[in-house]
């Protein structure tokens, strides 16, 4: 790595952990390390600053303490809604969920699909937007849940879940969404969404990895994933991660004093970052609808070229980015995500996501938008079949612009 500045473009795989979160845990490592469960004060001090957390977490979703059950993580979060909207329907077989869930939700359907399952994956259009028609009529008497993603961690593109959650409840299935992506970007209110189920994680909103939380909703059936002894309610075995919980409550307060900066300040920084490279790198194009999107962050195809050679020079440059989600990145299949809202696999391995968050300044932005034109017109010189690729790209842009109605020369 050069001794440039590091601009860290990836918030949607991780975030920078708040100092603020970080003074809040550190008592919990260091003085009050008691279990929560034990009966002494040394333990209920330290139960009662967990309550806290819940309260604040609470407050950022829209729902009450009693309806949140902490967990490790996200991927924890979605496998528990699962296994357990399985376990308390033992007639329903069915889940419908999209194409271009996180793979928290794609391998364990694929998993569950091996054991007996029938899951029904809803494809997406070339926007990467649902079809709520086809969802709705893709219901069935045997249908467990409905799981869809509040919004995309690639592209960014939000899903209608109010609306998708009026379908479901006017059938009466039970509807989970993995909002992962949705806090301090999207105001969040589980009890007017009318959602049964909500998964988030503490990592992408300035808290530390290894904590996360399943909202439930007061009198939905649940079912414990991990069964241990009677921590959260009886709804989640293991001894809490009481520094990672009260670090979580402290960024859910940040997370609402931070949602106007990330929608005003993020969002311009975002749109000039991708106006500005859809406009001077030639051959791009924005992957996923302009809106409704994530305030902060735009996929862009870069034709001609592999996704993993801009990392490794933006790399170099102190710049970090990613070609798809956090925990697909570095596999050779092109992105699930892009494959399903029909870019052809040579397209999507160029395809760069650039995900901002409060952190990021004016500065970082000019200095990712002076070097990337250059490196990327050096990596398009180098590559070996550039000529076959510019054909083949040709033929996809031209079949792109006829399903989207094009988006000018730069795309
Ligand atoms: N769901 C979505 C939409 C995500 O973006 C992620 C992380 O990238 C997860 C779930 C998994 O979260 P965790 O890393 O906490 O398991």
């Amino acid at each position: 790595m050069t001794e440039g500045p590091t601009c860290y473009f990836d918030n949607n795989a991780t975030t920078r952990v708040a100092p603020e979160v970080v003074e809040a845990m550190l008592p919990f490592l260091r003085d009050f390390w008691g279990n929560p469960s034990s009966p002494y004060r040394f333990g209920s001090r330290v139960a009662q600053h967990v309550e806290t957390a819940r309260e604040k977490v609470a407050a950022l979703v829209g729902a009450g303490p009693k309806e949140i059950v902490f967990t490790s993580c996200g991927t924890e979060s979605n496998n528990a809604v699962l296994q357990s909207a399985l376990l308390t329907q033992p007639g329903k077989r069915h889940l419908l969920t999209t194409a271009v869930e996180h793979s928290a939700i794609i391998n364990h359907c694929q998993l569950l699909r091996k054991q007996g399952c029938e899951v029904t994956f809803l494809p997406v259009d070339a926007d990467g937007v649902l079809d709520l028609h086809l969802l709705d009529q893709s219901i069935r008497p045997d249908t467990a849940l409905v799981s869809v993603m509040w919004a995309n961690n690639e592209t960014g593109v939000i899903f209608p879940i109010e609306e998708i959650a009026a379908i479901c409840r006017s059938k009466g299935v039970l509807f989970h969404t993995d909002a992962t992506q949705a806090p301090g970007k999207l105001k969040m209110d589980a009890a007017a969404l009318g959602v049964d189920f909500l998964t988030l994680s503490a990592h992408k909103l300035h808290a530390a990895k290894g904590i996360g939380l399943l909202y439930a909703r007061q009198g939905v059936k649940f079912q414990p994933y991990l069964i241990g002894g009677h921590q959260e309610r009886g709804k989640r075995g293991g001894t809490e991660n009481v520094a990672g919980i009260v670090g979580f409550g402290r960024a859910a307060e940040l997370a609402l004093e931070h949602l106007e900066d990330e929608n005003t300040r993020v969002r311009a920084l975002r749109d000039r970052l991708e106006e500005t490279i859809l406009r001077d790198v030639p051959d791009t194009a924005r992957n996923g609808a302009a809106e409704p999107r994530l305030p902060n962050t735009s996929n862009i195809a870069f034709d001609l070229v592999e996704a993993e050679g801009i990392l490794l020079k933006l790399d170099e440059l102190g710049i970090c980015v990613s070609s798809g989600s956090a925990c697909t990145t570095g596999s050779l299949t092109p992105s699930h995500v892009l494959t399903a809202m029909g870019l052809k696999p040579a397209r999507a391995k160029g395809c760069v996501r650039f995900s901002l968050g409060i952190y990021n300044t004016e500065e970082e932005v000019d200095y990712l938008l002076t070097h990337i034109p250059a490196v990327i017109a050096r990596l398009r010189e180098v590559t070996p079949d550039a000529s076959a690729r510019t054909r083949d790209a040709g033929t996809a842009r031209a079949g792109r612009r006829a399903a989207v109605g094009g988006q000018g020369r730069h795309r």
